[in-house]
């Protein structure tokens, strides 16, 4: 199989090439991985490979026979994508029921149809159910490919019953030479800095460093690491205020940058001299500071405020329990 597109994650296509070549694709595929880790691509070239008419499946999708083209062009009548954003139940069970209605409907040109579910965490429990009826028992000509951010955030027994891929974020080294040529303005250091910061997930890299506003977040963040210990409340909120609405990438970057600095300074108080974030006086503060247990405590609530940035709850709310959490962790 080809994987023109996608960086990174040498393994997962090793596994997807053997599975090509010798025909034991699985008829449902659940893709996971963070947000920006290239759910999409991998969906999209699965769904074009199941597709594809060229004889060797080690060469597939080919992209140059009818079928890659247009599925490229996004028009191949047996490929249909269905699905909801990041937020949580943006998927609705309305659109499962028209899924399995459209399933059992044979393919119009190729040997199979393609059903691409993207952001299926998404769905309700209720959807995730109905979903499973068809998932179940598929018709022999329908192919299944889900992508989700953790294959944990959906039913045991949907991820019983499909395959799972899973896509990590990539290397430094494996990032740089895409993004020395996609942005070729950027300082060789900037690129490494925003490849650490969002975690080597290129989709997310790309918007950040479209935008420019991730520096914003290097700024912020130490920011509010050392407003945790002031003595009010206000002074940390006065800095999450900060945090504009509706900027989903600048708060993952401040989020991203508060958990490299809780890391650096737990290392720094076990005596390691590595360092990830670029504010390495900032982690030494933490380090003198705080104690290692709050430390844990606080790259554990960096956890649940990540998961918590996509559920549906508004930006006032988040701010708040944001400021709340992080005092908590530290015992104020
Ligand atoms: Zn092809």
């Amino acid at each position: 199989m080809r994987f023109d597109g996608l960086i990174g994650n040498a393994e997962l296509k090793e596994q997807l090439s053997s599975l090509a070549v010798s025909g034991r694709m699985p008829h449902a595929l659940l893709i996971e991985g963070p947000t920006g880790s290239g759910r999409r691509t991998l969906a999209g070239l699965l769904a074009k490979a199941a597709v594809c008419r060229h004889s060797d499946a080690a060469a597939r999708p080919c992209g140059i026979c009818p079928d890659c083209i247009k599925a490229a062009a996004g028009t191949h009548p047996d490929i249909t994508y269905y699905g909801g954003s990041d937020r949580a139940r943006s998927f609705s069970i309305d659109t499962v029921r028209t899924l399995r209605e459209e399933g059992y409907r044979l393919p119009n040109e190729a040997a199979c149809r393609v059903f691409v579910l993207q952001n299926a965490h998404a769905l309700s429990l209720e959807g995730q159910n109905a979903l499973l009826r068809i998932i179940e028992e598929p018709p022999k000509h329908l192919r299944f490919i889900l992508t989700c951010r953790s294959r944990f955030e959906l039913l045991e027994t949907i991820r019983s019953r499909t395959f799972a891929l899973t896509l990590r974020g990539v290397s430094e080294e494996e990032a740089l030479p895409w993004l020395r040529e996609n942005f070729p303005k950027q300082s060789e250091e900037d690129l490494r800095t925003v490849t650490r910061l969002y975690g080597g997930c290129l989709g997310v890299i790309r918007e950040a460093l479209s935008e420019d506003d991730w520096k914003n977040s290097l700024t912020l963040a130490p920011a509010i690491a050392e407003a945790i210990l002031a003595p009010t409340e206000s002074t940390l909120l006065a800095k999450c205020n900060e945090l504009p609405q509706r900027d989903p990438v600048l708060i993952q970057g401040v989020l991203r940058e508060l958990r490299l600095l809780f890391r650096d300074a737990i290392s720094a108080k076990c005596g390691q001299s590595e360092r990830l974030s670029p504010s390495p006086e900032t982690a030494e503060k933490l380090a003198k500071a705080m104690t290692a247990g709050q430390l844990v405590q606080l790259l554990d609530t960096i956890a649940v405020l990540e998961k918590m940035q996509f559920r549906n709850i508004n930006h006032a709310l988040f701010i708040t329990e944001l400021c709340a959490k992080l005092r908590a962790a530290v015992g104020r």
